[in-house]
């Protein structure tokens, strides 16, 4: 096997970082199909977990009701049964995002009494760019008015270990200025919601792709800000990328699950061409999803 440290964690390292028995998710948004770059974040995933002889729960991110859509749940679900990707704490019950919003305005709550937390009227526009530059901070406007939710972020850096690219240095409130934790239209923001969610659910290793690797200083500030002592160990790995490698479909960049399986390709080969799309595989390879911790293991 090809030692790539880009591509393949150093899992004795790791293991000590997340310490015995690691817990990740797996946590789509059911806002469209299951395509080859959710196969590849349960690739690592499932692969990484039981490599290091953890556990894999799943976790449906809606907390976007606009975009999320209860039939694309569905398939979700059943095109990974298909895969042979099984949870260790099982489907049932289920943790939607969508199904606990009083733990979300509970944090928040508590969040009220350490920090500043304020309604903000700015539209994407007014603000213009990444950065929020905190003008709405001290203006006392009143909640339920229509506006968003930003939490104060302080200043310094945020130091972590990514277990494939190393130390990182983020800055989060010059990054993207105070936080925003529920949008105009009255949704919790993915940083928030997601904190949350590994706050409380005991997750200790992320794995996640390298397009998230700028937010998570402020996911682990936010975190240690709710009162989370020791943050999770994160791992951002390699995406699959358009116009390179072979041509699998029309779209070469990526394809839907849902494609693939009315072609007649197999779960193996399924597995084995979004394996191949990073690396870790050759093209033409197949593997089952119950095998793939053997794409980390050396
Ligand atoms: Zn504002």
């Amino acid at each position: 096997m090809i030692i790539d440290p880009l591509l393949r964690p150093d899992l004795t390292r790791l293991a000590s970082a997340t310490g015995s028995s690691p817990l990740t998710r797996f946590a789509p948004s059911p806002t469209g199909y299951l395509h080859l770059g959710h196969v590849v974040n349960a690739i690592y995933v499932w692969g990484i977990a039981r490599a290091l002889g953890g556990r894999v729960l799943l976790r449906i991110e809606d907390h976007d009701r606009i975009r999320c859509r209860p039939e694309y749940e569905l398939a979700l679900l059943e095109d990974l049964a298909w895969l042979g990707f099984e949870p260790d704490l099982g489907f049932e019950p289920l943790l939607r995002q969508s199904d606990t919003p009083l733990v979300y305005e509970q944090v928040l709550d508590r969040l009220r009494e350490s920090t500043n937390v304020y309604v903000c009227e700015c539209s994407r526009k007014d603000i213009g760019g990444e950065r929020y530059d905190g003008r709405c901070r001290d203006r006392r406007l009143e909640p339920g008015s229509g506006g968003g939710i930003r939490v104060q972020l302080p200043d310094g850096d945020e130091v972590f270990d990514d277990a494939l690219h190393g130390r990182q240095t983020q800055t989060p409130a010059e990054q993207c200025g105070d936080l925003l934790v529920r949008d105009r239209d009255d949704h919790w923001t993915y940083q928030f919601a997601v904190t949350v969610d590994d706050v409380r659910q005991g997750v200790t290793l992320v794995i996640r792709g390298s397009d998230l690797v700028s937010s998570t200083g402020r996911q682990i500030l936010l975190a240690r800000m709710m009162g989370r002592r020791n943050a999770p160990v994160f791992l951002h790995h390699p995406l699959i990328h358009d116009g390179r490698g072979e041509k699998l479909s029309k779209a070469a960049g990526d394809a839907g699950i849902r494609e693939l399986r009315s072609a007649g390709v197999t779960p193996p080969e399924v597995i084995g061409i979004a394996a191949a799309r990073v690396g870790l595989l050759n093209p033409g390879e197949s593997i089952h999803a119950v095998d793939v911790a053997g794409l980390f293991l050396a």
